[in-house]
């Protein structure tokens, strides 16, 4: 991949391209105009610019690569979209639309690394981190499919995204720049499975982007049994990097907490999550595990509010995240798997 993606390409950036070809500065201005104003970047529907300039941008930067190849809808509005990259490699995205508002969920890579026992998106391990353009990409087939740009961007598809930090970062520039996307920091949530060395470069830049770890358990021993050894950091660290976090990029942290039955959901879990969300200064939002027909099982009704009453009880600001899409092949990387192996 030589050549450079046009959407993630800067304006300035745009504007020294057109002089360098001898073309006038506002040519870059026209360029950028389409991408990040109209969200178009396929040169031949740049109609205000001379056939020779939408040739050569051709020539020069790389074709958008990525296509929605499958979708899932449900009855409440939510819609999964499974991407085909341009080597044939698949990613998904989520549409989710809620009370006026439309949220995107990202992906930063092909397969996650991490493999949590309880995901379907690293059964395969790691295939390729996704370039900032391939996510921007990601982004403009979302707000296509959409008719507008979302409210909110949550980057909690495949992938642990803060293994890909460099092009993480790029994208969030590019999303959050008002000479980009113009998205505030504060819209735009990342989250991480708790991968230390990631979350203090993420603290380092200093913005007011949204973090949210995925804890899934308070204490260690539970968590080695949900999360493999290689990429598992102690509570202790993750916890310390996320008090760096509220100091560096002023925002408070969330702590995900997937459900499940008779692994975490248990009253001693949810005093010792209260009091590690307290004593942080965390909000916990709690999610009801979505089967993927494995090993794990989604707690009772009963068994969710008890666990959210005995969190809010220790005096932490507690939520159940609302369920959406369950109706169609909800959970992350169902749906890409399913188009990997179609018979399981
Ligand atoms: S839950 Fe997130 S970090 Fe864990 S395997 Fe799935 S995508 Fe990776």
């Amino acid at each position: 991949m030589s050549r450079p993606f046009l959407v993630g390409t800067s304006p300035a950036v745009l504007r020294e391209w057109a002089k360098s070809h001898d073309l006038p500065a506002f040519r870059g201005t026209q360029i950028a105009d389409w991408v990040y104003k109209k969200g178009i970047v396929e040169p031949e529907r740049m109609n205000n610019l001379p056939l020779p300039v939408r040739e050569l941008i051709g020539n020069e930067f790389l074709a958008p690569g990525t296509a929605v190849t499958e979708t899932a809808g449900s009855g409440d509005g939510t819609e999964k979209l499974l991407l085909t990259l341009q080597d044939g490699e698949t990613i998904e995205m989520v549409l989710i639309p809620a009370e006026e508002r439309l949220t995107f969920c990202l992906s930063t890579q092909v397969g996650c690394p991490v493999q949590c026992r309880f995901c379907a998106s690293g059964r395969d391990g790691l295939i390729r981190n996704l370039a900032a353009g391939e996510i921007l990409e990601e982004f403009l087939l979302g707000c296509s499919r959409a008719g507008r740009r979302p409210d909110n961007l949550v980057f909690m598809g495949i992938g642990e995204g803060l293994l890909n930090f460099r092009e993480l970062a790029a994208t969030l520039e590019v999303l959050s720049s008002p000479e980009g996307f113009g998205m505030s920091p504060r819209r735009i949530t990342v989250s991480t499975s708790g991968y230390v060395p990631g979350m203090l470069k993420f603290a380092e830049l200093e913005r007011e982007f949204t973090l949210a770890i995925s804890l899934h358990a308070p204490d260690d021993e539970t968590r080695s049994r949900l999360i493999p050894d290689k990429l598992r950091y102690p509570v202790a660290e993750i916890m310390a990097a996320a008090d760096l976090y509220l100091r560096k990029a002023g925002r408070m942290v969330t702590l995900e907490y997937t459900l499940l039955e008779g692994f975490n959901d248990t009253p001693p879990h949810a005093r010792a999550l209260g009091a590690l969300a307290v004593r942080h200064r965390c909000k916990v939002n709690l999610i009801p595990y979505n089967s993927t027909g494995g090993e794990f099982r989604r707690p009772s009704r009963q068994a969710i509010r008890e666990f959210e009453e005995t969190v809010a009880a220790a005096g932490a600001h507690v939520t159940v995240r609302v369920e959406r899409g369950a109706k169609s092949v909800a959970a992350c990387g169902q749906l890409r798997t399913r188009a990997k192996h179609p018979d399981s």
